[in-house]
């Protein structure tokens, strides 16, 4: 499944960077959740972030989605800025258009799936390419259709998301973030709230979407094998700062910093 013309405007998978973070601040009160991080994900990776609860990596994707503002700095994703901080240190929000631009681009997994409850399977799926990128009914549904049988659902198009297991809620809203062809698959813990035996199935979709499409991740996990397979890049992340990243091979096996020893062996 490769980014053609398709309703979706992506620019081509290069290898260029596709997300850069710049100073970016963010504080809840007194809380600085990031200081001054700094960051990039080159087009068509697969980035995970690990580290304790509270570091900061929801608060990441969340950003690229705008539902919250950083404090400071500039947060970029391909040519498009999605908050730009000025020489004057004031920051400046894009509009409201442009940021919808830039979010057709984005499609994020949640940890509680977040289905729309009153609509079928396949409505959930074909909703958005149809009113958002203007898709015909025909073709919205043909995607859906390729995409259930993707996330291994094909039986299940006609039913509500209440009939549905976890794993299978959560792999129909993959597949309708997929449906988007979006540039950019956020994934924020996508996991955690399911039941230990679906976990499984749900991971397995995702290694195949790593390894048979172009699409760029970004990744918050506690599932150390899963980043071990899909990752190019993890970024330890402790208190607002990268403390360490490097291939998984790296991080995983001889890791730098006590701190992601520390993390590591107390979650592996
Ligand atoms: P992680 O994903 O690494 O567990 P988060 O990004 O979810 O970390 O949270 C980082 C910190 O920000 C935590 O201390 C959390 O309590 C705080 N936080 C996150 N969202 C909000 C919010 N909307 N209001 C206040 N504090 C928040």
């Amino acid at each position: 499944m490769k980014n053609d013309h398709d309703g979706n405007d992506n620019p081509p998978v290069d290898g260029s960077e596709l997300i850069r973070f710049d100073k970016v601040t963010k504080r809840f009160g007194s809380n600085t959740v990031l200081d001054e991080l700094d960051f990039s994900v080159a087009s068509g990776k697969h980035v995970t972030l690990i580290g304790p609860s509270g570091s900061g990596k929801t608060t990441i994707l969340r950003l690229l989605m705008t539902l919250v503002k950083p404090d400071e700095g500039t947060i970029k994703v391909g040519d498009n800025f999605l908050f730009h901080e000025q020489k004057n240190g004031h920051l400046a929000p894009a509009g409201e258009k442009h940021i919808r631009e830039v979010r057709k681009n984005i499609g994020m997994v949640f940890q509680q799936f977040n289905l729309f409850p009153n609509m079928k399977v396949l409505r959930n799926i074909t909703e958005a390419p149809v009113t958002v990128l203007g898709l015909s009914k025909d073709e919205a549904e043909q995607r859906a259709r390729d995409l259930l049988e993707l996330v291994g659902l094909t039986e299940h198009i006609d039913k509500y998301p209440t009939q549905l297991s976890g794993g299978q809620q959560q792999r129909v809203a993959i597949a309708r973030a997929l449906a988007m062809r979006p540039q950019v698959l956020l994934l924020d813990e996508v996991t955690s709230a399911l039941d230990p035996e679906l976990v499984a199935g749900v991971l397995d979709v995702l290694r195949d979407i790593a390894r048979t499409t172009d699409i760029t991740m970004l990744c918050v996990t506690h599932e150390m094998n899963f980043a071990r397979d899909i990752s190019d890049q993890v970024l330890m992340f402790d208190s607002g700062h990268v403390i360490e990243s490097g291939p998984p091979e790296k991080i995983f096996s001889e890791p730098e910093q006590d701190r992601t020893r520390e993390f590591l062996s107390a979650i592996l």
